[in-house]
């Protein structure tokens, strides 16, 4: 029995919020808010009649920590599940210390003006001690461990599948596959296609953010940073079949590098076909990916917040997405004195999602995550106070949960590995 608070209503958050009213036991009741009251009020009259959760709709501002806490006090959950923007995270989470009430989220924070100057001073002296120079990282939400802790609380940072299940496979691993482990590759690989020129398959702000970046990966405690697509290999994946992926750097190599003891290397790969690279390409030299705003017509426009309204609603492409992702873990290491390699993974059909739950299988792997880390979180599973990624807590009953729920893992320990 247990009321949740979901903040967002885009494509991740209506998967999360249909698999929560798919288990009506534990979600008795849900409030879904989101800037746009309109889209809430749409999924909860779409969902009325067939769940027996008790589904509530509230318009917030979630840059605005009075008007969240305005809206926690009064619906008092048990749980605050943000499922907006990273541009959020801060706010809510001191929304959620001010009033007491356990968070969860599935990116870590990033903010929406990287122009803002005091930002960019912290910025651009973690990017000279660090070495990594995303936008994103752990240290803004760590720097609230200590109060999350002092209230009791537990945040759950990064509850989607990569940030999230990622994790959880590398804690597994740990758990059950090997004593050490020396290396780990994270894949993750759409084969899908919606039809469309060019789109995202989520946010396509923050998406674009991400791949137009620098790579970067974990070797030898320190990170490598290398040109954006500059690292690439070819795989075969398991029911999808053979794609290049590109080096990418991504946010759980920054906790897995701190909580696997003894990693010497840490790599993510994405996929990516070459028709949305040279889009991708075109449109940051036209200047069409930045986020300084530029004055046009006496308007200020950003360009990338521009380019958003012009691309597809990644919310739209499930009826036309066919094919499968597969994203997973390659890890090397060693067992009972042994040289030993495990890879565990998911595969997910776009269209089996779609007559699910309406949504393709991006979505679908990040809201299911999200759904079963609340589970944990709800169930007492996962309680440590403090804040906390997903590879800190015990990866059984959510991989359990995960298996059940729609996201089943394979694995096979004889895996083709990327040199
Ligand atoms: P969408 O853009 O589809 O949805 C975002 C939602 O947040 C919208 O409903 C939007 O409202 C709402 N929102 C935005 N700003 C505010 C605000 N200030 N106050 C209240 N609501 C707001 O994004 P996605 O669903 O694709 O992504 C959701 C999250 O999931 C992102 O953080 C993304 O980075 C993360 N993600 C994580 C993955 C993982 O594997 N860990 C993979 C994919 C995504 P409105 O409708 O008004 O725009």
């Amino acid at each position: 029995m247990s009321r949740v608070l979901i903040i967002g209503c885009g494509g991740v958050a209506s998967v999360a919020i249909r698999k929560c009213c798919q288990i009506s036991d534990v979600f008795t009741e849900l409030c879904i808010a989101s800037r746009t009251r309109a889209k809430c009020d749409a999924l909860a009259a779409k969902l009325t009649g067939s769940t027996s959760t008790k589904i509530t709709t509230a318009q917030v501002n979630a840059d605005d920590v009075s008007q969240l806490i305005d809206l926690i006090r009064s619906y008092k959950p048990d749980l605050v599940m943000n499922i907006a923007l990273p541009y959020q995270d801060l706010t809510i989470m001191d929304a959620c210390l001010a009033c007491g009430v356990n968070y969860m989220d599935t990116a870590n924070y990033e903010p929406e003006d990287t122009d803002d100057p005091s930002w960019r001073t912290v910025y651009e002296k973690r990017c000279a001690e660090a070495g990594f120079s995303a936008y994103f990282d752990y240290s803004w939400q760590w720097a609230y461990r200590d109060k999350f802790e002092k209230a009791g609380l537990t945040a759950l940072l990064g509850c989607g599948f990569d940030p999230g299940v990622t994790q959880a496979y590398c804690a597994y691993a740990l758990k059950h596959e090997f004593d050490s482990i020396d290396t780990i590759d994270i894949l993750d690989c759409n084969g899908g296609d919606h039809g469309y020129p060019f789109a995202t398959n989520f946010n396509p702000e923050v998406n674009l953010r991400e791949v137009s970046a620098p790579g970067s990966y974990w070797e030898n405690g320190h990170w490598v940073e290398v040109p954006a697509m500059s690292i690439k290999r070819e795989y075969h994946f398991d029911r999808v079949g053979d794609k290049d992926m590109y080096l990418l750097h991504h946010e759980e190599i920054e906790s897995l590098a701190q909580n696997i003891p003894g990693v010497k290397r840490i790599r993510f790969f994405m996929t990516f076909g070459q028709s949305y690279l040279t889009h991708m390409k075109c449109l940051e030299n036209v200047g069409m990916l930045s986020t300084t705003p530029v004055q046009f017509e006496g308007h200020d426009i950003v360009p990338i917040k521009f380019l958003k309204e012009l691309l597809p609603d990644p919310a739209s492409l499930g009826p036309r997405t066919h094919g499968k992702t597969n994203i997973g873990c390659i890890f090397t290491g060693h067992k009972n004195g042994k040289p030993h390699t495990y890879y565990i993974y998911n595969v997910c059909d776009h269209q089996e999602c779609y007559r699910e739950v309406e949504s393709q299988a991006i979505s679908y792997t990040t809201g299911v995550p999200a759904m079963c880390g609340a589970l944990m979180l709800l169930t007492g599973k996962w309680n440590t106070p403090g804040v906390h990624t997903v590879e800190e807590f015990d990866p059984d009953p959510f991989l359990m949960a995960l298996d059940q729920y729609g996201l089943p893992r394979s694995e096979s320990r004889t895996p083709a590995l990327v040199d």
